[in-house]
């Protein structure tokens, strides 16, 4: 896996030097995100386009204070 750099501080697979510790993570577009259930089966999520980075984000994010 890629070294993800991440600067959301708050999430459980957060570490020093905004380095993300998560084996995988899910990205899907604003629109889409959400709702993904944690077994959920990667290769049967459908597509989401975006447009610019700023139409995207991580659905693997857990508050690490919940
Ligand atoms: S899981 Fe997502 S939000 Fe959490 S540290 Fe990794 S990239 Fe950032």
């Amino acid at each position: 896996m890629p070294e993800v750099a991440c600067t959301v501080s708050n999430c459980k697979y957060w570490s020093q030097d905004n380095q993300c510790t998560a084996k995988q993570i899910i990205v899907q577009n604003d629109a889409q995100g959400g709702g993904i259930s944690p077994n959920a089966s990667l290769q049967s999520l459908a597509a989401t386009p975006a447009y610019s980075s700023d139409e995207t984000c991580c659905q693997t994010f857990k508050n690490a204070h919940q």
